[in-house]
Parts: C-alpha cells; sequence; structure tokens
C-alpha cells in the first residue's frame, strides 16, 4: 500500500547565457527557461518528479487546488490519479504534465524504466536516434555554423523554422539548407501554424492556398516532413492539404487530451503524431496514440520542446514506440543549450553517433541536482496529509471536516 504522503511544488528559473527567440512567439526575446516541478512522494517513502513548461509563475495557486485532489491517492493507481487530475482541470487547469511524475513513481515501485511500462512487448531500447530541432527563424549566413556544428556531433538530421511575415524566405531558405547539407541529409520544416501568438510581432497566418504553395517546394526538396502547416484546430484544411502534396504532414503537439487527438485521426490530418505527453494527457495518452498510429499505420514522434524533465519523459514515449525514427532535441545556441534547458537535472547530451543514452533504470531517470534546485528553484507549495487536515478544519470546522475525512477513506 503506497499512499501520496507529500506533495512539493517548485517554480524553476533558469537564467539564459544569450537571449533565445523562439519563432513562436516573434519578436520575443527569452531570456529564461521556465517551469513548474512536481515532486510526489509516497508513505514507503518513494518519489515521482515531473515539470510542466511556464511562463512566469502562473501555478502559483495550483497546489491549494491539487492538494486536495491528490493526498492520499493510492499512488501507483494511475487510473484515479488521471482521475483526479480530470477532475482538478475542470475549471481550466491543464495539468497533465503531473501525470509523468506517477509513472516515475510506478516505474520505481515496479523496478522498471518507464518506457518499459509503455510497451506492449517487452523490449530493451538503449539508444533513441535524434534530429536538431533549431528554435529561430534565422538567414542561411546565421545558421550555417549550426548546421557545421550538429553535423560535427554526428546529428543527421535538422528541423528548419519558417516565418516570413512577406512569404519570400520560407522557401529560399529551405533550399538554401539543403544546398549545403546535400540530398541525403534528413530535412524537416517547421511552419509553427498551430497555435499563432503574436504578442510583439505580428506571426504570418498561412491558408490552405499558401500551405499548399509552400508542400508542394518541399516536395521539390525531398523534404523528411512539414511540421504545422495550419491552425491546430483546421481539421478539414490538414486532410485537404495531405491529399495534395507529397511530403508528410506532422503536429499535433499541443493538443490537450485524447479528444482533440482523436479528431486529428478522425479527419486524417496527418501523417506523423507529435501530441507531447506533457501536455496530451499524459504518458498514457501518448500510449493511446502510438496505439491508434500502430492500427493506421502512421508515424508517432511526440514533440519535447519544454525543458529537460520533459524531453526525458517524451523519451520515455519514444522509446516504447517500436517503430522510432527521429525524436526532437530542442538545440539553438547559444541561448538554447543543454545545460540551461535542464537546468536542474545533469545535460542531456547527444551521442557521436546522434543518439541519446535511454534511461534504463526504475522510473523515469530523473536525478535532480538539489544544489541546483535551491539556486534555480523556489518551493511555493507542500502539501501533507496534516497540513490538508488543518486546512479543512480551519475553512469548514472540525464536525464537516471528520465527515470529509471518513467519506474519502
Ligand atoms: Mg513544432
Amino acid at each position: 500500500m503506497s499512499k501520496v504522503e507529500r506533495i512539493e511544488l517548485y517554480h524553476v528559473n533558469v537564467p539564459l547565457d544569450e537571449p533565445f527567440y523562439p519563432s513562436w512567439i516573434p519578436g520575443y526575446p527569452q531570456t529564461h527557461v521556465r517551469f513548474t516541478v512536481i515532486r510526489v512522494t509516497s508513505d514507503d517513502g518513494i518519489s515521482g518528479v515531473s515539470a510542466g513548461t511556464a511562463f512566469s509563475k502562473e501555478r502559483a495557486g495550483l497546489g491549494d487546488l491539487i492538494g486536495g485532489f491528490l493526498i492520499g491517492v493510492q499512488a501507483d493507481d494511475l487510473v484515479t490519479v488521471r482521475k483526479r487530475l480530470r477532475e482538478a482541470s475542470y475549471l481550466g487547469w491543464r495539468n497533465w504534465w503531473i501525470e509523468g511524475a506517477f509513472w516515475d513513481l510506478l516505474g520505481k515501485l515496479k523496478g522498471k524504466p518507464v518506457y518499459k511500462l509503455l510497451q506492449d512487448k517487452e523490449e530493451t531500447v538503449r539508444q533513441a536516434k535524434i534530429y536538431a530541432s533549431s528554435g529561430e527563424v534565422r538567414t542561411i549566413a546565421d545558421r550555417r555554423p549550426y548546421l557545421n556544428d550538429i553535423r560535427d556531433k554526428g546529428i543527421q538530421a535538422v528541423k528548419i523554422r519558417v516565418k516570413d511575415p512577406a512569404r519570400r524566405d520560407d522557401v529560399t531558405i529551405l533550399k538554401e539548407v539543403r544546398k549545403e547539407l546535400g540530398d541525403d541529409f534528413i530535412i524537416g520544416v517547421d511552419a509553427n501554424q498551430g497555435w499563432p501568438v503574436s504578442l510583439f510581432d505580428e506571426t504570418p497566418i498561412w491558408d490552405l492556398e499558401y500551405a499548399t504553395e509552400f508542400g508542394k517546394a518541399c516536395d521539390d526538396l525531398g523534404l523528411a516532413w512539414i511540421e504545422e502547416p495550419l491552425d491546430m484546430h483546421d481539421f478539414d484544411g490538414m486532410a485537404a492539404l495531405r491529399k495534395r502534396i507529397k511530403t508528410p504532414i506532422a503536429g499535433g503537439e499541443l493538443h490537450g487530451d485524447w479528444h482533440e487527438i482523436r479528431a486529428l485521426f478522425d479527419h486524417e490530418c496527418l501523417d506523423k503524431y507529435q501530441p507531447d505527453a506533457t501536455f496530451c494527457g499524459g504518458l498514457t495518452v501518448a500510449k493511446q496514440v502510438m496505439a491508434e498510429c500502430r492500427l493506421r499505420k502512421l508515424k508517432y514522434s511526440p514533440h519535447t520542446w519544454t525543458c529537460g524533465i520533459g524531453l526525458l519523459v517524451n523519451l520515455h514515449a519514444f522509446a516504447a514506440w517500436e517503430n522510432r525514427e527521429l525524436l526532437e532535441y530542442p538545440y539553438e545556441p547559444p541561448g538554447w543549450v543543454p545545460a540551461k534547458r535542464e537546468g536542474i537535472i545533469p545535460p542531456i547530451e547527444v551521442n557521436p553517433d546522434g543518439t541519446l543514452d535511454v534511461p534504463q533504470e526504475s522510473g523515469l531517470g530523473i536525478h535532480i541536482n538539489e544544489r541546483l534546485l535551491r539556486k534555480y528553484g523556489k518551493r511555493f507549495y507542500l502539501a501533507t496529509p496534516l497540513r490538508i487536515a488543518v486546512k479543512t478544519i480551519r475553512e469548514k470546522g472540525l464536525k464537516t471536516a471528520l465527515e470529509l475525512k471518513r467519506k474519502k477513506s
């Protein structure tokens, strides 16, 4: 019997050495990697960890909500944990990133790496091949050192960002990259049209006609995939585009739950499914996505661009997928580099053959450096059964608190 006895939440804020300009928020200089960390500990002293990407301290009140939902829950009962997370989400919180902590805990309880718990047939997977995922829109002159850098690192695939307001450079940059890398290098492109943000500069919005024109140019260049060429909810547009071009269409990174991803399958929108286990309904839904891809003979390669812990969570999902090809490795120096991306865990470096090691230990293999957590993080919530009881008695009175406790247990 392992019950959740302690929940801790931390804001983590890691300063970058140089600002990073994400193509998905044009004009925004990102100066920090920010995320929320959850550590869940059971009454037998085993902890599970996960993290959710953050803009700032927007989750400051989250503990008051989820503490009451999760404290005392059977730690290895993922069905109930997911039920509680869903119940806590009805008023607007989107917290599937928390689910990974319970998979981490479950892996430790069962003595297995999480990816093995996600597999249908148990198989040891030691490495996962990656593609370098750039994050900024750059000219070829600015991009050239990066291309040399990743080739030197043994990486054999890259994803380029495009987002020209005048639509002149979107294809040009790809032509130049193709010329630079030669015909055999694997090149994907991300248009980041799925969830447009125009907070600073206006983001160029693509329609089906432009996406088709762009897609045909990608066909000529032999690109491996086009990511998010249209809005994430333009199911009909993606389905129509898929019939018009040869290049595989990828997407689904920010869909929030199975019912949304199901719509992508039903409309036959995509060739490659990229739901991120920290957004899409957790590793449980990632497993569901893999099953659907298997059935329909489609591809699966999760989005990982959040933080190092998010990368590890999705690495386990990817390792559980038997037809794995390439996993996203977020990398855009000088700003977005492993030591900063990971922040409080050891940097996840690429092997000389362009692969990542898949953790083989129990759980997710997340090793928090407590010194770095103290340096970059701040605990903003701690729940224990006693704290929850005191809060309930204060708010509702002893009689009601006892009645509620009786019902819950
Ligand atoms: Mg993307």
